[in-house]
């Protein structure tokens, strides 16, 4: 079987090695996972998670009474905070996430849009153009996601500013043109069904919590009512690890309606 996820790691570091412009991104501190979406279905193809967010200032939900605007509940003080993911030593600070099948299917003559920007190319190039899109979203300066100058300098407020899609076919075009390894690329060229005949079947990383992944969570902070009087809401409490490491990882195997745990023995076959 073909490893979705591992092949498309592979090409994020030949991309970034490739491109001057990318040379601040360290892949080996991206991880890469699948996450199920049916082909048939609108929806997202890929996207990028940061890590590296700042836990947030204390806070707390309020309710007022609409008539008389008094302070009515409260819920207990939390903190935002991002989970910890390490891989062995390293410690991971963007999840480039890409959802399968739909992913496989997508292709340049689904987006006019996108279609516009690589005159002439094979349709598969909408996949790669995907890819990069979710790498482009990566700060700078490790600082979160990329922040976006709009025309007069100041910061957009949009993540997506018109530049961005432009930057972007710009680096996938030099990358194609630099002549990378055809067995880097070439598993962009097919669709899910094409590939999982050709590989007999695709599977990919995901986290044991399928389908959860490491996302902000609120951790409770122990401080009194901002109004004694006051009545207190608990809050949902998270339900997922602050910290997640290679043990958390498993690879399941994709088909076009589910994703199932791998066994052991199909699990080696896979390697
Ligand atoms: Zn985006």
């Amino acid at each position: 079987m073909i490893n979705y996820t591992e092949r498309i790691a592979l090409l994020i570091e030949d991309f970034v090695r490739r491109s001057p412009s990318l040379s601040f991104i360290n892949p080996a501190e991206i991880l890469v996972f699948g996450r199920f979406g049916r082909a048939d279905r609108g929806g997202a193809f890929a996207t990028c998670h940061c890590l590296t967010l700042p836990t947030s200032e204390p806070g707390y939900f309020f309710w007022r009474d609409r008539a008389t605007g008094e302070l009515t509940r409260q819920s207990e003080w939390f903190v935002t905070k991002s989970p910890t993911v390490r891989v062995g030593r390293t410690r991971i600070k963007y999840l480039i996430s890409f959802v399968l099948p739909r992913f496989c299917n997508q292709s340049l003559a689904h987006s006019r849009m996108k279609a516009d920007r690589y005159p002439n190319a094979p349709p598969w190039v909408g996949k790669l153009d995907t890819i990069v899109h979710e790498l482009y979203h990566i700060d700078p300066g490790q600082a979160g996601l990329r922040r976006l100058k709009c025309a007069n300098g100041s910061d957009s407020e949009r993540s997506h500013v018109p530049h961005f899609y432009e930057d972007v076919a710009r680096l996938v075009n030099a990358y194609l043109n630099s002549g990378p390894d055809p067995a880097l690329i070439g598993f962009l060229e097919y669709d899910f069904d094409a590939l999982a005949d050709r590989f007999g079947g695709i599977v990919a990383t995901t986290f044991t919590n399928f389908p959860s992944y490491p996302q902000r969570y609120m951790e409770r902070l122990p401080l009194p009512a901002s109004d004694p009087l006051v009545r207190i809401e608990r809050i949902k409490q998270a339900n997922q690890p602050e910290l997640y490491t290679e043990r958390d990882l498993h690879v399941r195997h994709f088909t076009v309606a589910s994703a199932r745990r791998l066994t052991r023995k199909r699990q080696r076959r896979a390697a």
